[in-house]
């Protein structure tokens, strides 16, 4: 029931052409995209910052693209390909990047193609966008957590404590599931499912996972610069090359998390994997031996701390029973025993962590409502979607933010058009 000091307080009903509810990535991006002529648009957070999560990005360096043609890039995204495929072309990694240089931020691309502000600082990503929006007048209402959004005849109501504003048009930018303390809480999701949209279960993507071996949690960070996983899914055989790093829980880093995609809401049960932790040397019996051969009275852990991370290699040795010996004490058994365990370590994958913790959160509003060319709701006029509150993620390597820019890009144009 309302009471006198709610009508009191409330402020009601400002009229605008757009309200953008979220202000992380995409929801700036979009901002930017719709703002031509003297178009009103405001856009809700319920932070008392914008891009919060952008912050967190890269280890707070913002890995925001990754390099390579669209077509490339595109098909990175399997199994949402087809969907992601105007928005990337509409703005794509190249564009992006000429964006902020435009603005006086130049990008790097590291050897494995992901690119980062030169100053290799998220806060800088985010400020060229803040200055953009402030320099366009477009107004970010901080502090205010969005209730709901109303369809009316013409437009729509966004609704939040203490202010309310009607919209010719409603863009959905309020992110995932996953890092929810960044503001990111599946609002978006109720908003969504009330203006009718389905909503494909929220599940953990881009994820750490969980290892039945107990030995992985002695390790937790001890880091591997490439290796490969391989496993068989349904009968089909997958391998995810990268780095790797050894968590509380098990295993992480890039290339822990292309697989985490693959199984991402799959129902496994004790997935066996097999890591070939040194996946560049094909004859590395021979090389130990000889190696072994010529340093005899060395310490054998000390004298393969040449291949991989001492603490790793004391583990395995811990796990097999292999004393801690000079390298000519060792047996060939033993020493083959080893070896097998460097090319083809087994370890059984039992979960992935929660969606708390996971980078990207798969699941969201289905794309099958969404129109791709616009990213327009096929059910509700007026109403888009950006971002990561729609049922697309991408691998690690700058995919996930690359999409928020490209589909906020879209978005916001695409209200443009329809505005004029
Ligand atoms: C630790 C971490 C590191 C990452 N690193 C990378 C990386 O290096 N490269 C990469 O490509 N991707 C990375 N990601 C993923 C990437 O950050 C996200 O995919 C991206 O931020 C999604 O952008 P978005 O704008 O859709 O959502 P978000 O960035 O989550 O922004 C949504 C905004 O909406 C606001 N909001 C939500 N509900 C409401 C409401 N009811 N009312 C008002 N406002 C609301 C939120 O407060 C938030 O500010 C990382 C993610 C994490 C957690």
């Amino acid at each position: 029931m309302l009471n006198s000091s709610s009508i009191f307080f409330k402020v009601i009903m400002t009229e605008t052409d757009l309200c953008i509810i979220g202000a992380g990535p995409a929801g700036m991006t979009a901002a930017i995209a719709a703002c031509e002529g003297s178009k009103k648009i405001v856009i809700f957070e319920s932070n008392t910052t914008a891009g919060r999560k952008l912050l967190l990005t890269g280890g707070s360096r913002c890995n925001l693209t990754h390099t390579g043609k669209p077509d490339e890039i595109i098909r990175a995204y399997k199994p949402f390909d087809r969907f992601v495929r105007h928005c990337i072309y509409e703005l794509s990694p190249q564009k992006l990047r000429d964006f902020f240089a435009q603005r006086g931020l130049d990008t790097v691309v590291e050897e494995d193609g992901c690119v980062f502000p030169k100053t290799q600082r998220a806060s800088d990503v985010q400020q060229i966008l803040l200055e953009e929006l402030e320099k366009l007048n477009v107004k970010i209402l901080y502090g205010k957590k969005v209730k709901s959004i109303e369809k009316r005849d013409e437009g729509f109501e966004v609704l939040s404590e203490k202010l309310d504003i009607s919209a010719k048009s409603v863009i959905i930018a309020t992110g995932g599931l996953s890092w929810p303390q960044t503001g990111s809480t599946g609002d978006g999701y109720k908003f969504a499912q009330i203006l009718g949209h389905k909503i494909i279960k929220p599940v953990a993507s881009v994820v750490p996972l969980v290892a039945a071996e107990k030995f992985c949690r002695d390790l937790a960070g001890v880091g591997i610069g490439n290796v490969l996983i391989s496993c068989k899914i349904d009968n089909k055989k997958f391998s995810y090359a990268g780095p790797l790093i050894f968590t509380h829980k098990g295993i992480g880093g890039p290339a822990v998390f292309d697989l985490s995609r693959e199984i991402a809401g799959l129902s496994y049960n004790n997935l066996k994997i097999h890591i070939d932790l040194l996946p560049a040397f094909n004859q590395l019996d021979k090389m130990v031996a000889d190696l072994i051969g010529k340093n005899p009275k060395r310490n054998i852990i000390s004298l393969l701390s040449q291949f991989l991370p001492k603490a790793l290699i004391q583990t395995l040795c811990d796990e097999n029973k292999i004393p801690d010996t000079a390298a000519g004490q060792m047996s060939k058994q033993m020493r083959k025993t080893l070896i097998e365990k460097f090319k083809n370590l087994p370890l059984t994958i039992i979960s992935a962590e929660p969606i708390e913790k996971a980078t990207v959160t798969r699941g969201g509003v289905d794309i099958s409502e969404i129109d791709s060319k616009t990213m327009q709701s096929k059910l509700c006029k007026g109403l888009f979607f950006a971002g990561e509150v729609i049922n697309v993620d991408g691998p690690c390597g700058g995919y996930n933010l690359q999409f928020a820019f490209s589909s906020g890009f879209l978005a916001g144009k695409s209200v443009l058009k329809q505005l004029e």
